[in-house]
């Protein structure tokens, strides 16, 4: 197992009475002002639990949204700020601004055992700049600093990368460490056979990520709209399906040193197919190389759900990320459902890498059944890849 190298809140001594300040990550989807999904705050629960015990006091940051460095009511914290309160069953004071007047009002009175939430980071645009002087601002409200942000690590924005620099100690908590845990045995010390299961449209972010793999692990298979600029590449129609153009060079590349990697690389065999993305419109199957003009690909088809099973079933580690298909629209949710519950179903060890992929599977009630769901997308995919995390580059090192 991958040793973790950063100190976490195992170090920490005669803490009573202080105030830790804790970056984590609430970036949760709202409606109406309601919490639709509450894992990320679950998921802060356990360091912020320890540190009550421990009889601290927390001052609490996070972003939620991109409200572009002004305020915005509909990204206000509030509401997750009652969900916290319920979660945590103490009461959670809610700061009206970032570091204003409110925030410096409830940070001076915090008393042990109390917990107050800044309001929105991303309300202020030194956050997203990494500017020093609201770094030091954020870090004068609490006398030591954690990290449990695991989904905002990727970032060098003020709360993860500068406020560290201020304090001392700046430690990681239960959640990040466990992610960096379970993410780096992907990475460092896999299982092997090993496979990756890449999903989802972004290309920029996740053509890296296939490549590392095609280097370093066993299988590696590309369903979503990913696939279709393969297809383009390979010289198939795909009609109207969702092409990056930008990358289709990248995709021939790849192709055409398919031989040379370590991994075998899968392609989808057919396609799931509609006129008008609509949700209750007309559904075809076809090769996924030939899709007719005037029709976009919208999820794996049951021959290539039926391949990937017959892959992922020979291997003992598997590392997924992205959903296979448009997975918001129930008709184009069976490739990524099938998809579960074949990981689900088989012996290997399967890590979610965060982001849809994870909303999928709280949505089919599957968290429980997989070794690890991380709470992070881009931060898991830079993890597992090899790529830097400046969250974790700024805390404490193990001397
Ligand atoms: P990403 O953020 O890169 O993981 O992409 C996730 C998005 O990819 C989801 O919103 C899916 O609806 C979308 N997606 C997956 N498959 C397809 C597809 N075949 N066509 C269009 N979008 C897709």
């Amino acid at each position: 197992m991958s040793r973790f190298d950063r100190l976490t809140l195992d170090s920490l001594e005669d803490v009573e009475e202080s105030t830790a300040l804790v970056r984590v990550d609430y970036n949760v989807p709202l409606d109406d002002g309601e919490v639709l999904d509450d894992t990320r705050i679950r998921a802060s629960l356990e360091t912020l639990n320890e540190l009550l015990e421990a009889g601290c006091s927390l001052v609490l940051m996070s972003h939620l949204g991109r409200p572009g460095g002004s305020h915005d009511e509909e990204l206000s914290l509030e509401p997750v700020a009652e969900r916290l309160q319920e979660l945590l069953g103490t009461s959670v004071g809610m700061a009206r601004d970032v570091v204003g007047n409110s925030a410096t009002r409830l940070t001076q009175a915090i008393e042990p055992g109390e917990v107050v939430l800044l309001e929105n980071l991303r309300f202020h645009s030194g956050e997203k700049q990494n500017d020093d002087e609201f770094a030091r601002s954020l870090a004068g409200f609490g006398h030591f600093y954690v990290n449990d942000a695991f989904g905002a690590c990727h970032r060098a924005h003020a709360s993860i990368a500068g406020v560290p620099r201020y304090c001392e100690p700046a430690l990681a908590g239960r959640l990040v460490e466990r992610e960096v845990r379970e993410l780096s045995r992907v990475r460092d010390n896999p299982n092997r056979p090993l496979a990756c299961l890449m999903g989802g449209a972004k290309l920029g972010d996740k053509l890296p990520v296939v490549e590392h793999f095609l280097d370093q692990a066993d299988e590696v298979l590309v369903g979503g709209a990913m696939a279709y600029t393969f297809a383009v590449a390979e010289g198939g129609s795909v009609g109207d399906s969702l092409v990056d153009e930008d990358f289709i060079d990248d995709a021939r590349r790849i192709l055409d040193n398919r031989e040379q990697y370590q991994a075998n690389l899968t392609l989808p065999d057919d396609t799931v197919i509609t006129p008008t993305a609509n949700p209750g419109s007309e559904v075809e199957e076809c090769d996924a190389n030939d899709i007719p003009d005037g029709w976009e690909g919208m999820d794996i088809g049951p021959r290539t759900r039926e391949h990937f099973r017959e892959v992922v079933e020979d291997v003992n580690m598997v590392f997924w990320n992205g959903p296979l298909g448009v997975f918001e629209m129930e008709q184009f949710a069976g490739g990524t459902r099938a998809l579960i519950e074949t990981l689900a179903d088989i012996d290997a060890e399967v890590i979610v890498g965060g982001g849809d992929s994870a909303s999928a599977v709280a949505r089919e009630d599957r968290t429980e059944d997989f070794r690890h769901v991380s709470t992070g997308g881009g931060a898991s995919l830079r993890l597992v890849s090899g790529g830097d995390l400046p969250g974790l580059e700024a805390l404490d090192p193990i001397s």
